[in-house]
C-alpha cells in the first residue's frame, strides 16, 4: 500500500495556527467592543428610562395638584358682594378629618392687603403669598411651600398654599387656601409606589426636600445626595438642576455601580418643584443586562482560551523544533556538538576570523572497534566522555569542537603554524593517553589534519572530509609520535589515497595469482662469524612495470583493512614451504624471522594457525622467530606477553623489531621474555649527543645479554657502522653492508 502522509504539511499548520489566532482575537475585540456598545446603549435607554419615570411622576403629582387649584378657584367663584363676612365663610371650608382638607385660609381686599381669617392663629411669614399676589394676582395656582418654621402648624406640619382670583366682590379679590403638607407627601407616595428608583424626592428650588423616601422632611438635597454620592461634581450639576429648574439626567457612580440621577423640574407647570430621583443602572435593565453581559462575558471566555491554545500550541511547536534543532546540531550522549553543529559552529568562527592559521582536525582512537569488543560498555561510555572532556579542554576562544561517532571526534583549532598545532594535538594525545578507566590497553589517537586556507573554496564539510582523509590514508607521511599518529592533507595524499583504492581492488587477485613475493635477507652472526638465518621480507611484484613494490606502499593500507592477516599467514606459509623444501633437498637451512603485523597478533587463532602450520612442514623448533614491533608491544604488553608465552610453548623464538625508536624499551625488556632484539635503523645514525645514545644503548645491550637475549643490529650498511656496533656489542647484523633482501633463488644459492 502506498504510504499516504496523512498529517498536515508545514504550510497548512501556519495557516490553521494565523486563521484561528485573527479569530479569537476578532472575538475578543468584537465582545469587548459590543459591549461597550451595550454599556453605552443600556446607559442611553436608562437615562430615556429613568426621565420617563421622573416625568410621569411629576405630571400625575402636577395634574393632582391642579385639583387644588380648581378647588380655589371654586371656593373663590362662590364669593360675592352677598357674602357679608368673608373670612368666616372662608372658615366654613376649613376641615380637620383628613390631610386633604383646608387647614386654614387668607384673602385679599381689593387694595391687596392679606387678611387673616378665625380658623388659625397663625401670625408667622406670609411672604409666599404676597409675593404670587404681586405678580399673578389674575390667575389661580399653587403659590409654593412654606420652607420657613414659623409656618409650621400644631408644632409638626408645613402647609402648602394654592391661590384663586375672586370675579365677583368688590371687597376681595383673591382669595388662598393652605393645606397641610403631609397632603403634597400623600400625593406624593401615591404617584410614586409602582416607581423602581432607589431614591425620590420632591424638593423647591433651593435644594429643601419636601417629600420624599427614607429622608427627613426639610432637609438639604446637596447634603442628601453628598451623603450617598462620592462624585461632588454630580452631585453639583443635580442640584444646579435642581435651581435652574431644569430637566436632565446626570450619571454617577457609587461602589462601582452605575447610578442615574434624573431631575424633573417643569416650572410651566401648575408646580415649582423638582422631582429628584436615583436608579440604579442594573436594576433598570438588569434582566437584559445580566445575560447579555454573561455571554460576552462567555464569548470572551472562549475567545481568550483559544487564543491561550494557540499561544500554547505555538510555544509547544517552538519548543519541538528547538528540541529537533538540537538534535540536529548536539549529540546527545555527549551533550556536545555532533559533526552538523561543528560545521556550523566552525563557519561561523571562520568566517569571522580570516587571516589565522586554523586547521580542522579529525580525531580518532586508534583500533577503536578492538577496544569496542575487548570492553565492556561504560568503560567505553566512560572513555568517550573522557576525550570530550578533553577536547573541551583544548579548545579556546574562537575554537570549537565536536563528535562524529564511536571514537571519532573533530576539532577546529587555530596556532600560530604547523609546528605549533603539532605541539597541541601531542597534549591533547598525552592527556587522552591518561584515561585509565580500567580499560584493556592504552587510549592512543591519530589526527587527521586539514590546514584552512586563506582563500579557502571548501565547505566546512569538504573541509571535514579531506582531514578524515588525511587521517584514514595509509601513507608514509603519516608521522607517530609515541603511539600517536598525524597526518596534515595535501595533494600528494589525495594520489596516495587513490593509489590505495586501486590496490584494494587488486589485493585478492594478486595473492591468489603469486605477486606477493617473499625476499630473504641473511643476517650475519658477528660472534661466531657465520651465517645466523634470515628474515622474511614480502613485495608485491608489478607485472607491467616489471618492479617489486616494497613493504612501505601498501603495508599500512593493508593493517587499516585487514588484508594484512592473509599476507602475513600467506608469508609465514611460504617460509614453512622453503624451510622443509630446503630440508628435503638437503641444503643448509638457518632459522627464518617473520614479521607479524599487530593486526594479524590479535587474531584469535594467530597462535593455534602458526602451530598447526610449522607442525604441518615439520619445521623443527627454533627454526622460527617471529617478529613484533616495538610500537605494538609497547601498546599491549599483557597481550603480547600471553602470545609470546604460546609462542615459546610450540618452539617459535620471539623477537622485538624496531628495538629503540619507542620509549619504554627497558620495560620491554623487563616484561617480555623475548629471544632477540633488533635495533632499529635509526640508531646508527649520528644523534645530537651520541656519547650519551651510545651509553644508553650499551647499558641496555649489556642488560639484553644478561637477560640471554640476543641483539641484532638491522641497516648496518658500511664498514663503519659494522665497527660501531660490534664496539657496542651486539651479536647479529642485518643489512646491505652483509646483503640486500633477495629473492628466494638467490637466497637458496647464498
Ligand atoms: P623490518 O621488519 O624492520 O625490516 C627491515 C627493513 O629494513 C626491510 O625493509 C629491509 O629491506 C630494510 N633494510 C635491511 N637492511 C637495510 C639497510 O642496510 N639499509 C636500509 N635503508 N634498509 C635496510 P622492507 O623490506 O621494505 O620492509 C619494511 C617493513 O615492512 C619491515 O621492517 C617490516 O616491518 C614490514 N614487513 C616486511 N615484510 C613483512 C611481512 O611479511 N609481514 C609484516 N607484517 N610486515 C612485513
Ligand atoms: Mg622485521
Ligand atoms: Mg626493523
Amino acid at each position: 500500500m502506498a504510504n499516504t502522509n496523512t498529517k498536515p504539511g508545514r504550510f497548512t499548520k501556519t495557516i490553521i495556527i494565523v486563521i484561528t489566532s485573527v479569530l479569537g482575537l476578532l472575538l475578543v475585540l468584537t465582545s469587548a467592543l459590543m459591549l461597550d456598545r451595550y454599556k453605552t446603549e443600556i446607559s442611553t435607554r436608562s437615562s430615556q428610562a429613568a426621565m420617563y419615570n421622573t416625568l410621569l411622576i411629576e405630571n400625575s403629582l402636577d395634574d393632582r395638584l391642579l385639583n387644588y387649584v380648581e378647588k380655589a378657584i371654586e371656593i373663590a367663584s362662590t364669593i360675592d358682594d352677598g357674602i357679608d363676612k368673608v373670612d368666616l365663610y372662608l372658615d366654613t371650608f376649613v376641615g380637620t378629618t383628613s390631610v386633604n382638607e383646608i387647614k386654614f385660609n387668607r384673602y385679599f381686599d381689593k387694595d391687596g392687603v392679606l387678611h387673616n381669617t378665625n380658623a388659625t392663629l397663625y401670625d408667622g411669614n406670609e411672604d409666599l403669598a404676597l409675593e404670587y399676589y404681586k405678580n399673578h394676582k389674575d390667575t389661580a395656582g399653587y403659590i409654593g411651600t412654606f420652607e420657613d418654621n414659623k409656618i409650621l402648624i400644631d408644632g409638626t406640619m408645613s402647609v402648602i398654599g394654592f391661590y384663586a382670583p375672586v370675579k365677583n366682590s368688590s371687597t376681595v379679590s383673591g382669595i388662598v387656601n393652605y393645606y397641610p403638607r403631609q397632603c403634597l407627601i400623600e400625593m406624593f407616595n401615591d404617584v410614586n409606589k409602582n416607581d423602581s428608583s432607589d431614591f425620590t424626592v420632591i424638593c423647591t428650588k433651593s435644594g429643601k426636600i419636601l417629600a420624599g423616601i427614607d429622608t427627613t422632611e426639610g432637609s438639604q438635597l446637596y447634603n442628601k445626595l453628598r451623603s450617598m454620592m462620592a462624585e461632588k461634581d454630580a452631585v453639583d450639576k443635580v442640584v444646579n438642576l435642581v435651581q435652574e429648574g431644569k430637566t436632565d439626567i446626570v450619571s454617577t457612580t457609587i461602589d462601582g455601580y452605575e447610578y442615574i440621577i434624573s431631575v424633573g423640574s417643569n416650572s410651566n407647570k401648575t408646580i415649582d418643584l423638582s422631582i429628584v430621583e436615583m436608579y440604579d443602572v442594573q436594576v433598570l435593565y438588569s434582566s437584559s443586562f445580566d445575560f447579555i453581559q454573561a455571554i460576552i462575558a462567555i464569548i470572551i471566555i472562549f475567545a481568550i482560551i483559544l487564543v491561550v491554545l494557540v499561544i500554547y500550541f505555538l510555544m509547544n511547536n517552538y519548543s519541538m523544533k528547538k528540541k529537533i534543532f538540537n538534535m540536529e546540531t548536539n549529540d546527545i550522549t555527549l551533550n556536545c556538538l555532533n559533526r552538523f553543529g561543528f560545521e556550523k559552529e566552525a563557519k561561523k568562527i571562520l568566517d569571522s576570523n580570516k587571516g589565522s592559521y586554523f586547521a580542522i582536525i579529525d580525531v580518532q582512537v586508534k583500533h577503536f572497534k578492538h577496544l569496542v569488543e575487548n570492553n565492556n560498555a561504560t568503560i567505553i561510555t566512560n572513555l568517550l566522555q573522557y576525550l570530550k572532556v578533553t577536547c573541551q579542554k583544548t579548545v579556546g576562544i574562537e575554537e570549537c569542537y565536536g563528535h562524529i561517532e564511536g571514537g571519532e571526534f573533530l576539532l577546529l583549532l587555530h596556532a600560530k603554524d604547523r609546528d605549533d598545532l603539532i605541539e597541541r594535538l601531542m597534549t591533547h594525545a598525552v592527556i587522552a593517553k591518561l584515561f585509565n578507566g580500567g580499560i584493556s590497553s592504552q587510549v592512543l589517537l591519530r589526527y587527521g589534519v586539514y590546514e584552512y586556507k586563506q582563500e579557502e573554496v571548501l565547505t566546512i564539510s569538504q573541509m571535514i572530509n579531506f582531514a578524515f582523509e588525511a587521517n584514514t590514508t595509509q601513507a608514509n607521511s603519516t608521522l607517530e609520535h609515541a603511539g600517536m599518529n598525524y597526518n596534515f592533507y595535501s595533494d600528494e595524499l589525495r594520489q596516495i589515497r587513490l593509489i590505495n583504492e586501486s590496490m584494494e581492488l587488486r589485493m585478492e587477485e594478486a595473492l591468489r595469482t603469486g605477486e606477493f613475493q617473499i625476499f630473504y635477507q641473511p643476517k650475519y652472526n658477528l660472534v661466531k662469524n657465520k651465517q645466523d638465518g634470515a628474515e622474511a621480507l614480502v613485495r608485491w611484484y608489478d607485472k607491467e612495470k616489471d618492479v617489486y613494490n616494497l613493504p612501505a606502499l601498501f603495508m599500512a593500507l593493508f593493517e587499516s583493512n585487514g588484508f594484512i592477516v592473509k599476507l602475513d599467514k600467506y608469508v609465514f606459509l611460504k617460509v614453512c614451504e622453503y624451510i622443509n623444501y630446503a630440508i628435503s633437498k638437503g641444503k643448509p637451512v638457518y632459522p627464518v624471522s617473520v614479521n607479524i603485523s599487530r593486526v594479524t597478533a590479535v587474531q584469535p587463532d594467530f597462535v593455534e594457525y602458526y602451530t598447526k602450520l610449522k607442525k604441518k612442514y615439520h619445521i623443527s623448533d627454533g627454526m622460527i622467530m617471529i617478529e613484533f614491533t616495538e610500537s605494538f608491544a609497547y601498546e599491549n604488553y599483557e597481550v603480547l606477553l600471553d602470545i609470546v608465552n604460546k609462542l615459546h610453548a610450540a618452539g617459535f623464538y620471539c623477537s622485538i623489531d624496531d628495538f629503540g625508536c619507542g620509549y619504554s624499551s627497558y620495560r620491554i625488556l623487563k616484561t617480555l621474555p623475548m629471544d632477540e632484539i633488533k635495533l632499529d635503523k635509526f640508531f646508527l645514525e649520528k644523534g645530537t649527543s651520541e656519547e650519551r645514545d651510545n651509553y644508553i644503548f650499551t647499558s641496555i645491550i649489556g642488560l639484553a645479554k644478561q637477560l640471554h637475549m640476543k641483539v641484532t643490529q638491522e641497516g648496518v650498511e658500511t664498514k663503519e657502522e659494522l665497527q660501531k656496533i660490534r664496539d657496542l656489542g651486539c651479536d647479529v647484523v642485518q643489512g646491505y653492508y652483509y646483503s640486500k633482501p633477495i629473492g628466494l633463488n638467490d637466497y637458496l644459492h647464498f
